[in-house]
């Protein structure tokens, strides 16, 4: 069948585009060289989240959010959906100024969220060492399993048509793509969201790998109930080079706590690595003692794709005709993808979007390559 669209990776960014698209009655081929959902979105922790860095950051996840309440609304058991909330923990006054600064912007943006006092903190998550300051209870965060959320948004794609080719794609051309073994795939438009190797597919696109280490436990329920990340993670997350592990702690639907994250960046190798993990884990039981004497299941490693300002690149690209890029998610893209899927599908059909798409396009990093290289000819 011909394709209107080529859509190349199916992670949840290819996954839920493939849904918004078809959703608008266009033709989808997805192609992914591995399993539905098993790159980034497999290792992610699945954390919905609103982030606030910057305002394009907070309208996209709080759009994004809106989006995940209505999808997961018929069926909330299926993604594994737990709406936790998050607390975002103060160590100290400096952190508890973050925090009401943090309450301030949200509350601004209509989202509700709670300041806790230390008592209420404890009341909230007794499991917390003594001597933290308070926190900030943001309740409509909440959490997915991601690989699940990907399958269902990839079947209601092809309940309506799509298809699903299980290939490697080996170049991205114009209006096509060249399959590893030979094959051409033609359309009008070709969707790249293949996470961090779009840069393997794109040298020119402006996209590192940032690897993260997680962990999860046996079953202890009821140990915490929130998803609960120290303020000093944003320090960490946004930082541009250099190792870092901040407290990410989540009650899973199952009882089980899974323990994260590390930032590493210029590392595309998915080992883990002992050090790393040994400082995540000794970082988590700073805060919750108790998670000392658990017993881990397991531990893996995911590489997020980091563009140079921290968000995704969503919208057309100048490298090929017919190409549109969606990736450069980083450490949100579960949270991000809905978002990124309507916003790229209304650019695709001349539709007018609910936020600005402006802030997430592609040709902010072409423009700056494009005065580079005049200035490199002048
Ligand atoms: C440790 C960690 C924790 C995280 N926690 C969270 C969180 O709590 N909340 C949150 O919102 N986000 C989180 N993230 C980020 C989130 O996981 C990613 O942003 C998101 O999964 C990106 O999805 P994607 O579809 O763009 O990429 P991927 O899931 O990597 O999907 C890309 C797909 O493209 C396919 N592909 C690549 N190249 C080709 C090719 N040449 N041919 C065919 N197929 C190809 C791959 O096989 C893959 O299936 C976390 C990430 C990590 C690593």
């Amino acid at each position: 069948m011909t394709a209107d669209v080529i859509v190349v990776g199916a992670g949840i960014v290819g996954a839920a585009c493939a849904d918004a698209l078809s959703m608008r009655g266009l033709r989808v081929t997805l192609v992914e060289q591995d399993g539905v959902g098993g790159g980034a979105t497999a290792a992610g922790m699945g954390h919905l989240v609103v982030m606030d860095d910057s305002a394009a950051e907070l309208a996209l996840s709080a759009y994004s959010i809106r989006l995940w309440n209505e999808l997961v609304e018929a069926a909330p058991l299926r993604h594994e959906y737990s709406r936790c909330g998050t607390i975002w923990i103060a160590a100290d006054e400096e952190e508890m100024a973050a925090a009401r600064a943090k309450a301030e912007t949200l509350a601004g943006h209509g989202l509700a969220c709670e300041l806790l006092g230390a008592a209420a903190l404890y009341a909230h998550e007794p499991q917390l060492r003594a001597g933290l300051a308070g926190g900030l209870l943001v309740g409509g965060d909440a959490l997915v399993y991601p690989p699940k959320s990907a399958r269902i948004l990839l079947d209601k794609a092809l309940a309506r048509g799509a298809t699903l080719l299980c290939a490697e794609v080996a170049a991205i051309e114009d209006h096509g793509v060249l399959l590893a073994d030979g094959g051409r795939l033609q359309a009008p438009h070709v969707v790249l969201a293949a996470g961090t190797r779009a840069s393997a597919l794109l040298p020119q696109l402006p996209i590192q790998p940032k690897k993260g280490h997680v962990a999860i436990t046996d079953r202890y329920p009821g140990f915490v109930r929130h998803q609960l990340v120290e303020l000093g993670y944003i320090k960490s997350a946004h930082a541009a080079s250099g190792d870092s592990v901040a407290f990410n702690l989540q009650p899973r639907p199952t009882g089980q706590i899974l323990i994260g994250s590390s930032r590493q960046f210029g590392s595309s190798d998915l080992a883990i690595d002992p050090a790393m993990m040994t400082r995540m884990l000794r970082h988590a039981t700073g805060f919750t003692p108790a998670l000392g004497k658990m017993n881990l299941l397991r531990c893996w490693t995911g590489l997020r794709a980091a563009s140079p300002d921290g968000l995704p690149l969503i919208g057309p690209s100048a490298l090929r005709h017919g190409l549109w890029l969606a990736t450069g998610h980083e450490g949100l893209g579960i949270t991000t993808s809905l978002a990124t899927a309507q916003l790229l599908a209304a650019q695709i059909c001349g539709e007018r979007s609910a936020i600005p798409c402006q802030p997430y396009l592609p040709q902010r990093f072409e423009a700056q390559s494009a005065l580079v290289m005049a200035a490199g000819h002048a």
